[in-house]
């Protein structure tokens, strides 16, 4: 038994360095990563959830690195953040889907709006409206054309700065939306500080509504709640027709899911018919 043990442990310690050295190799990968383009943006639709009709896309890094192939986001995001390259990627960001945004415009059948997700230390950072002032000024792109996503923690943690972001966010004329909601550990009440205009129900609690009676409950309660305070619901993660039936009936308002939908590069946008790239 304690050789097993001890076993294990070594087992834990190389995987522990593996994942470690790893991280490393990311970290300085990333570097040079916006200067040697290895950077782009696919855009998951979003629908309105009764006509299907498409209404935003949310743009989503992917990152090909020629060592290290694709790594996903959920990989490299966090290790970004940690290191604070995520203020400068997440600038890329912006401005690539300013651009986007500005060759959409006019475009039939293009999506009115790009939703662009935003860690807490960009919010944060003194800078962060002067970089979005940036983009909107460099691509030619209305402001009314993006809209910034962010998680509930960073409204937990940085409330005050949050607010006045996301007041001036408003001011300029960009939408805000509550991402990946029911996953954080804010309380409903806390809630009423934003003036958030759009809230994403986490795909966890979109999953099996069919199947789980509390699930479904939980989806109303949100909605409900969301509904109250003036926000529109996106369902994240729909996957199913009966996904998608059940949240209409519950008056959600937007879809978005594999249903709907995977993450495409711009120019196979449904509907649309010309490429769009730089
Ligand atoms: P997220 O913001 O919650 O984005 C939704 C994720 O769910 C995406 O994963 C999307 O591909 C996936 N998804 C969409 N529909 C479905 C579905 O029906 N079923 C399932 N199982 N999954 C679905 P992705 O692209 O791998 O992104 C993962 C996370 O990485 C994002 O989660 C977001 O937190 C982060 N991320 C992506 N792009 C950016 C970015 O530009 N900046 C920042 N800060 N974070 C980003
Ligand atoms: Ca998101
Ligand atoms: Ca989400
Ligand atoms: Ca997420």
């Amino acid at each position: 038994a304690k050789d097993a043990g001890r076993n294990r442990y070594c087992v834990f310690e190389a995987r522990m360095s593996a994942q470690s050295r790893d991280a490393l190799l990311i970290d300085e990968a990333l570097q040079q990563a916006i200067a040697r383009k290895e950077f782009r943006l696919v855009y998951q639709p979003i629908v309105e959830a009764r006509s299907r009709r498409l209404c935003k896309v949310e743009a989503l890094l992917r990152w090909t690195n020629p060592a290290l192939g694709f790594v996903p986001p959920d990989r490299f995001i966090p290790i970004a953040e940690e290191s604070g390259q995520i203020v400068d990627i997440g600038a890329w960001v912006l401005q690539e889907a300013a651009r986007q945004a500005h060759a959409w415009a006019g475009q039939a059948g293009a999506p009115g709006c790009i939703s662009v997700n935003v860690s807490a230390a960009q919010l944060t950072d003194p800078d962060f409206m002067a970089t979005v002032e940036d983009a909107l000024m460099r691509s030619g792109a209305a402001a009314s054309m993006l809209e910034v996503e962010m998680t509930e923690r960073v409204l937990i943690e940085e409330a005050d700065t949050v607010i006045r972001v996301i007041e001036a966010l408003h001011a300029r004329g960009l939408g805000s939306s509550l991402d990946d909601f029911g996953t954080g550990y804010s309380s409903l009440s806390y809630l009423t500080r934003f003036h958030l205009r759009t809230l994403k129900i986490d795909r966890a609690f979109v999953n099996g509504i069919e199947h789980d009676a509390r699930n479904l409950a939980l989806v109303r309660a949100i909605i409900a709640m969301g509904h109250s305070l003036g926000m529109q619901i996106v369902a994240e993660g729909v996957e199913t027709e009966e996904q998608a039936s059940l949240l209409a009936d519950l008056g959600c308002e937007y879809l978005q899911g594999y249903l709907i939908s995977r993450p495409l590069p711009p120019g196979e946008l449904p509907g649309l018919t010309t490429t769009t790239e730089a």
